[in-house]
């Protein structure tokens, strides 16, 4: 046998976590009576630097994820080479979504209708997610639950936008299973206006297994594949 080391061989501890993330999604998904194959798993890359992002395709991630405008749209100009889906996952501006638009395929912050009229566009359709605020405080980011319905009828009939369902973060003092029924809840309700908005977005390092037995189709995971992040300052 030969021996091949790369530099990123499966023993850097970057490939041990992802290949950890990527056993717990197949057993979580197996658990729920589901095939790991209708899970899209995003690794959050934020605060990280495109390197990081470079050694995960290298490790064939293909989908990742920012929550800053800014720092999403250079790392997607240095690493344009990679054939890389970009999802933006945090709250956006609206004087931002256009330019959010040029290299994210898929929008998972969706919340409010003025956003959804600075998303307008004629041009090929972007992926989006309306995001539901599973709070009561407004300052959380996502559609308050009474508002959910105006929100999708507005999304359906905006040219540019193509919706796939819905996307939330579970809040800190509620049990992620508890909160993920609710996800499951407005699901239903989003299908019932547009039966093709199938997929979930829900599922974060800490709480991915809870979201699979909920039905999460997008898991979107951060910490747990990249380690922690740098801190800003
Ligand atoms: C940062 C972030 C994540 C990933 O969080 P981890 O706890 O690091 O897995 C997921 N979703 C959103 C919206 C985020 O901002």
């Amino acid at each position: 046998m030969t021996t091949s080391t790369s530099p990123t061989s499966s023993s850097s501890p970057l490939a041990e976590r992802l290949q950890a993330v990527r056993s717990g999604v197949a057993d979580a998904a197996r658990a729920a009576g589901r095939s790991p194959e209708e899970l899209t798993t995003i690794v959050v890359t934020k605060f990280h630097p495109a390197s990081l992002v470079r050694e995960l395709a290298a490790l064939g991630v293909r989908d990742v994820g920012e929550n800053r405008h800014q720092e999403a749209q250079a790392k997607a100009e240095e690493l344009a080479d990679l054939d890389l889906t970009w999802h933006f996952v945090g709250q956006l501006q609206s004087k931002k979504a256009r330019q959010v638009r040029r290299y994210a395929s898929v929008i998972h912050s969706v919340d409010r209708l003025s956003l959804v009229d600075a998303l307008r566009s004629e041009e090929a359709d972007v992926d989006a997610f309306v995001q539901l605020n599973l709070t009561d405080d407004p300052e959380r980011g996502g559609v308050a639950d009474r508002d959910l319905e105006p929100l999708v009828e507005h999304v359906l009939a905006t040219p540019g936008l193509r919706l796939l369902g819905v996307m939330a973060v579970a809040p800190l003092d509620e049990e992620p299973a508890r909160a993920f029924e609710r996800v499951r809840a407005a699901s239903e309700r989003v299908r019932s206006l547009a039966p093709e908005a199938t997929s979930i977005s829900a599922g974060m390092s800490q709480d991915y297994p809870e979201a699979i037995a909920a039905g999460a189709t997008h898991l979107r995971i951060g910490t747990a594949i990249t380690g922690n992040r740098p801190s800003l300052r």
